[in-house]
């Protein structure tokens, strides 16, 4: 089957799913507020029923697959979920995205299962900013999640760090090293005006232009490597050869090649992180659609897609927080813990 692309001729790549919309943790850039609503858990989607969507993509032509959330792996039996995509023996990678916390209990069975790659989200080395940043004592927990991942080989490894100014961009120099040391990517992260972002302005963005004069400061030279084109972060390598990644969705967004797709747990495909609306494709799959009929929904909407959502917010003017408070009450599946990041 030949490739299905969109109207700016951007191919289905890539699908994030998110396995539910609880969290753990609450970041300030992410679930600042004191309450969320939830998606109810009758409308969550069975892990044969995420399977199914995932084939669905994978007969599109998607050829790898993240799970997300909220926190992955607070959602039961995961390694179960990854076993039935790898068994699918259709993805070339089974990837995680995790706060790390519940990571060092699991790693070992997931990557049994199949999981190939793992980034963890982590803001700070510091145990009284990560408390003050999360709203949670666990930055032990998840340096040891990082530790076990590296003790079951899993290559590859990245560890995300949004930066905020007066936050932690005072911390970007120390994550360099602390990468280096223990074998991970770091990828610094422009902070984004998505979602449950509601504490966001431009005032604290650190653009990349910012952490790369930040980085030559700290180390001399810093040199771009050639990444993949369809991958959001620039690579970048030191003098000593660490390498490390600048993801600048807010500054310098990467529309142009984005080939992802995000489902919620309920089932919901959004074809940007900036979608006001998504495509249910729950509906279907609960009246019993067959492969067939679930590649034909999803290929009409793909060929129709048109966003550009981080594109279309470097020119507003008046550029805020994407979405307020009482809207994001009125529909959770606007927040990034409910799509994914
Ligand atoms: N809970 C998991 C985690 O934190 O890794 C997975 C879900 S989280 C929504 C996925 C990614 O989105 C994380 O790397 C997080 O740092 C990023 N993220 C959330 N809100 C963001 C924001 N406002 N700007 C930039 N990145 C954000
Ligand atoms: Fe933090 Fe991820 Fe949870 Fe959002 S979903 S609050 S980024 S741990
Ligand atoms: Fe893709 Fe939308 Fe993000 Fe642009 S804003 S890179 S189109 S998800």
């Amino acid at each position: 089957m030949g490739l299905t692309l969109d109207e700016h001729g951007r191919p289905l790549g890539s699908l994030r799913i998110s396995v539910t919309d609880r969290c753990n943790l609450r970041c300030q850039y992410c679930m600042p507020e004191a309450n969320y609503d939830w998606i109810p858990r009758s409308e969550i989607l069975s892990y044969e029923e995420l399977a199914l969507v995932a084939e669905a993509f994978a007969e599109l032509g998607v050829t790898k697959v993240r799970l997300t959330g909220g926190e992955p792996l607070i959602r039961r039996d995961l390694p179960t979920f990854v076993s039935m995509l790898s068994d699918m023996g259709r993805f070339d990678d089974i990837a995680l995205t995790t706060n790390g916390v519940l990571l060092a209990d699991q790693v070992s069975s997931l990557t049994r299962a199949g999981l190939n790659r793992v980034t963890v989200s982590l803001d700070t080395l510091n145990s009284d900013r990560y408390l003050r940043l999360t709203g949670s004592d666990q930055l032990s927990a998840a340096l040891a999640g990082i530790d076990a991942v590296v003790e079951a080989g899993v290559s590859n490894l990245k560890i995300n760090m949004v930066v905020i100014r007066g936050v932690n961009d005072d911390e970007l120099a120390d994550m360099v090293r602390f990468g280096r040391q223990t074998g991970a990517e770091i990828r610094f992260i422009e902070y984004m005006d998505v979602g449950g972002a509601t504490r966001w302005s431009g005032d604290v963005v650190v653009s990349r232009q910012e952490i790369l004069g930040l980085m030559e400061t700290e180390f001399g030279s810093v040199v771009e490597v050639s990444s993949d084109k369809r991958a959001p972060a620039n690579r970048f390598e030191l003098a000593d050869g660490t390498t490390f990644g600048v993801i600048a969705s807010t500054t310098s967004p990467f529309c142009g090649q984005c080939d992802r797709s995000r489902i919620t747990a309920d089932g919901q495909w959004y074809t940007c992180l900036y979608a006001r609306s998504g495509f249910d494709l729950k509906a279907p799959l609960r009246r019993g659609a067959d492969m067939g009929a679930m590649t034909d929904l999803i290929r009409a909407r793909w060929s129709g897609r048109i966003d550009r959502g981080a594109e279309q917010r470097t020119i507003d003017p008046q550029r805020g927080t994407f979405v307020s408070v009482s809207e994001l009450r009125r529909d959770p599946r606007l927040e990034m813990h409910a799509r994914g990041g």
